[in-house]
């Protein structure tokens, strides 16, 4: 059997994190390969446009800038796969990461997986998935065309994407667990001046119903006064928060209690060599200017690790 090469860093993930911790490292000359299980771009792509990235003064479309991220780590030689990450043994000084398609060996890893979205976790949802409950409204969106949908969340996804919502479908309904939103006022004021939305306060879905045909509507409850009442809908989307891609980390890296990777400001986990960039890390701000930062820092951490290698060693 033959050895696997050996990496100095190894970056798993291909969102905005992982491809300029990627720029980072192929700039300072490191031998890197970046992994990510499905195409560069992570969860941007499931917005369509940004427009808090500086820069873009009209802003951007996700689609141009995983481009453009792509194109300049590219242009300093990154190495990427295809490549589902499975397992890493991070227990000795040569970092074994497991993939579907084997092995790879590396001095350093960036974990840069960010997350997932939350499920709901209410009767019906995992029946009607891909049949009317859907967590991506560019990927589902256009399937309703002057239909009713509603939408679950009142985070910055969730009012965006209800805004996004409007472009496609005669009426957004989106469900709020509160009186307040959590999206910043920018694009709450976008969402309430929008004639297509309606904003059910203090709300949960209890339920989503549907037929052969997909969903129909959804059963809600006033948290204040307990009364119910039925939703015609033919699409839900949910935006209920993010959960950490993580499931093939050693208990060894620790987490804070919602299961994001802790760090210190150098982007250094519980375990040496091993750094984490972006959204996947316990942090106040998740965003893509700051997950492209959390990449550099984490880059350069991991190169000053690798160099303490060399001379302890
Ligand atoms: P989030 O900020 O965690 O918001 C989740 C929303 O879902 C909250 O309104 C929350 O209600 C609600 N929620 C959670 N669990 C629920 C449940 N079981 N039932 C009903 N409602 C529930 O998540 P997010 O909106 O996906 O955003 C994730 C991160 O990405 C944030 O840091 C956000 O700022 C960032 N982001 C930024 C942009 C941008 O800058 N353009 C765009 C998208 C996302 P409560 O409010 O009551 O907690």
């Amino acid at each position: 059997m033959t050895t696997p090469e050996l990496y100095d860093m190894v970056i798993v993930g291909g969102g905005p994190a992982g491809l300029t911790a990627a720029l980072y490292a192929c700039r300072a000359r490191y031998k890197t390969l970046l992994l990510e299980r499905i195409g560069l771009g992570g969860q941007l792509l499931t917005y369509e446009k940004v427009d808090n990235y500086p820069g873009f003064p009209e802003g951007i479309t996700t689609f141009e800038l995983t481009e453009l991220f792509k194109a300049q780590a590219v242009r300093f030689g990154m190495e990427h796969r295809s490549s589902e990450v499975t397992s890493l043994d991070a227990s000795g000084a040569i970092k074994v990461v497991h993939t579907a398609e084997g092995l790879v060996h590396a001095k350093s890893v960036v974990i840069a997986t960010g997350c997932a979205p939350r499920k709901l976790e209410v009767k019906g949802e995992a029946e009607f998935t891909g049949r009317g409950v859907s967590y991506c409204a560019i990927c589902d969106g256009p399937f309703y065309r002057n239909e009713i949908v509603a939408v679950v969340g009142g985070g910055d996804t969730a009012v965006e994407e209800a805004i996004y919502l409007t472009k496609f479908a005669s009426q957004v309904h989106i469900i709020h667990r509160r009186d307040t939103l959590r999206a910043i006022k920018v694009i709450q004021e976008e969402a309430l001046a929008n004639p297509k939305i309606t904003i059910h306060w203090n709300q949960v879905v209890t339920a989503i119903h549907g037929g052969p045909q997909g969903v129909t509507h959804l059963a809600l409850q006033d948290v204040l006064s307990n009364d119910t009442s039925q939703l015609d809908v033919s699409g839900v989307f949910i935006f209920v928060g993010l959960i950490p891609n993580t499931h093939w980390l050693p208990e060894s890296v620790r987490r804070d209690p919602l299961g994001f990777v802790i760090t210190d400001d150098h982007m250094a986990t519980s375990v040496p060599g091993v750094f984490a960039a972006g959204d996947v890390r316990a942090k106040s701000l998740r965003q893509i200017v700051t997950a492209v930062g959390d990449g550099a820092t984490a880059a350069f951490s991991a190169g000053r690790y690798i160099e303490s290698l060399a001379h302890h060693g």
